[in-house]
This record gives structure tokens, sequence and C-alpha cells, in this order.
């Protein structure tokens, strides 16, 4: 199959175009990868069991990992989920569009290879202008996974989405780098107070400040002790490069003193090592191929680059990467939870002397 990827520009004309084309396919059963607030997606029609099916296939997804169902308009969640609580909608109200998927109980519309068996339905209401016109156009609810091969990093650019995809898809529209860069949070409305099962952009301080109390799942950031997550894609090894990620845990000017041990050590045993710091450690390091990820002081950005940086990795070839360990707290919590993920929990402690800084 040739893949064609189509550039959204700013001619609304020919983007209006672009986006029939897209619809079209969808209404046609077939996959589509477009572009979200979070990362790149790759859509199919989620009341069609056999487009759902295509998206299991081509990213080699287990079955039993659900997709999350996309919509447009406030309305149309009542089609597709039962029993939303007046909590949901306030957090609806506060933060969708935007980058929040909640699980309710499905409605009959919605097949069961779409909720990989389940009898839940994840929805999210995107922010992205392209990806609400989209959906839209195509008929109001797309289910859409992150548009890599199944436990390669997320899209953040169309072009991560050409080199997992490419022949396996029609159709890839190009919207240029997203915004936030890691998956959206994932809160559970079936169970009461509601459960964060991914951790994002939106922070639990920020849904609390909305709904009051919300629970995390106890199976976050435990896989390594044998906790399974809730949500079933959280438990397999993911987000992850080709080479093999150490994380380095602890205060800042110890884990540069390890990664730099670490590095050295395995630069002597011939391996090509990579090390993913901040533009504050940058000058730190002198050996290995060092990467920024962003700076801490805006933590926005380190979400932002995290993926595409694993990727870069990838390409130059490195053997092992060593990377430094973000704060809990915000936003660093979802990048820490998809690093560890990534990491497949090998963290090495750089000194019991914690706290600076990390
Ligand atoms: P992705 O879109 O690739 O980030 O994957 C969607 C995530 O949402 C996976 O981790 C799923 O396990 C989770 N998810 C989707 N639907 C449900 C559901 N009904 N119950 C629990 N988790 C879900
Ligand atoms: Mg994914």
């Amino acid at each position: 199959m040739e893949t064609t990827v189509k550039k959204l520009t700013l001619d609304e004309q020919e983007n209006k175009g672009i986006i029939k084309m897209a619809a079209t396919l969808i209404q046609e059963g077939s996959l589509v990868a477009f572009p979200t607030e979070t990362v790149y997606g790759l859509g199919a029609d989620a009341l069609n069991p056999e487009a759902s099916r295509k998206i299991y296939e081509a990213k080699g997804r287990p079955s039993d990992n659900p997709l999350i169902v996309h919509i447009s308009r406030m309305e149309d969640l009542g089609k597709i989920a039962r029993h939303i609580p007046p909590k949901a909608e306030k957090l609806a109200a506060a933060f969708w569009p935007g980058p929040l998927t909640m699980i309710f109980a499905k409605s009959g519309a919605v097949p069961l290879e779409t909720t990989g068996g389940l009898q839940t339905v994840a929805v999210r209401m995107p922010s992205h202008p392209v990806a609400l016109s989209f959906i839209r156009e195509a008929g109001g609810f797309i289910a859409a996974p992150s548009a890599n091969t199944s436990g390669r990093p997320s899209p953040t650019l169309a072009e991560h989405v050409a080199e997992d995809l490419d022949g396996r898809i029609p159709l890839i529209l190009d919207g240029g780098p997203v915004g936030i860069g890691i998956e959206s949070t994932i809160v559970d409305f079936s169970e009461e107070p509601p459960v964060v099962l991914r951790p994002g952009y939106i922070t639990p301080a920020m849904m609390e400040a909305v709904i009051g109390p919300v629970k995390m799942d106890p199976g976050l950031g435990q896989e390594a002790f044998g906790v399974r997550p809730k949500a079933p894609g959280m438990k397999y090894r993911h987000y992850a490069p080709k080479a093999e990620l150490i994380l380095v845990e602890g205060g800042l000017p110890k884990v540069q003193e390890k990664i730099s041990c670490l590095a050295r050590e395995a630069l002597g045993k011939g391996k090509r090592v990579g090390i993913l710091g901040t533009e504050e450690t940058r000058a730190c390091y002198k050996e290995g191929i060092f990467k920024s990820i962003g700076t801490r002081q805006e933590e926005d950005t380190i979400a932002r680059h995290l993926y595409g940086i694993l990727r870069e990795f990838d390409k130059l070839g490195v053997d092992i990467i060593y990377s430094e360990s973000f704060g809990s707290p915000g936003l660093g919590q979802a990048v820490m939870n998809r690093l560890l993920k990534a990491a497949g929990h090998r963290v090495v402690e750089a000194s019991e002397d914690r706290g600076i800084g990390g």
C-alpha cells in the first residue's frame, strides 16, 4: 500500500479538501494518521469493528489493549458512554477540548473490537483544530491510539509516523510538531472516587481543584513489583527506543557524576553511549553523545521533546542511553512514568543523598 502524506497549510480551502479526503477514507473503513495536541493518532471509525481491527494490525498492537474514542462535540458523548456522573461533566467543562481521557461504561454502539473486549469505553475530545474538524467530518467517532509501531516511542512529528507506518496506512495528515508531546491523562469514572490510570498534562491537582479527591491507580509505577496497572496498555513495555535505556535517579550533582562514570565504563567496553540531560546539565558531560531534552525551568519543554529525542538516539545507533530523572510533582510525574516504561524499569540510584533539583 502506498502512503500519502498531506501537509496542512494556512490555506483554509486547501485544508478542507484534505480533511474531506481523510474523512472519506475513514467512512470506507480505512486508517488515517492525524495530529492531536498530545501525540499523532492512528484513526479509524470507532463504530466499525473491521476498521478498529485494522489499527491493531497496522501497529502490531496486542488485541486486549483498548483504543481511545475521540469525539468533537459534547452531545456525542452520550451516544457512546452510559452513566456519565456530574463530576465527569465538570471535568469535561474544565478540560475539554484537551489532553484528558475519561472512562465510562460503554453503550451498545461501541463494538468490543474498539474497547479491547471491555465493557467500558475511553473518550477524549482533543483540542487540535485539524483533529476536531477531521473527527466531525468523518462522522464524529474516531478510535485512535498513538500512530507508532506498538512498543516504540509515540510520534510527535508526521515524520515519526512515516518511520513506523509507511506502506501500512493510506494517509498521514501532517500538522507539524505537536504541542504537548506525551499522551493524555486517563481518569476512570467506572469507580468512585475516580482513578487516574495514566498521568499526563492534566495533573491530579488540576482535577482535584475541580471535582475534589481523585485516586492514583495503585499499579502505576509498581509494575516492577508485580502490581498490575488497571489500564491494559500500561502493562506493556512501551514508549521504548531500540537502545537499552537506564534511568539514573537522585540529586542532580550526584546524578551527573554517576552518569559520567557509567558512560566511561560503557565506552571502555566499546559501546556507543547516549546521554539524555537538560540545558542545565549540558556542560557537565564530556563523553558520549549528549542530547538536551529541554529545560528544568519549563517542564513543558521536557514533555514535548522526550519521544523525539529517543527516536534521534535510535537513528544515531547508540547501544545504551543514560537518562537523568525528573521531579515527580506536576508534569514531571507523567514524564517519569513514560521514562520508567521506556527503561523497562531499569533504574540506578545515584546516591542516598536525594532531593537537590532532581
Ligand atoms: P494509546 O492511545 O496508545 O495511548 O493507548 C490508549 C490507552 O488507554 C491504553 O493504555 C489503554 O490501556 C487505555 N484505555 C483505553 N480504554 C480503556 C478502558 N476502557 N479501560 C482502561 N484503560 C483504557
Ligand atoms: Mg500508544
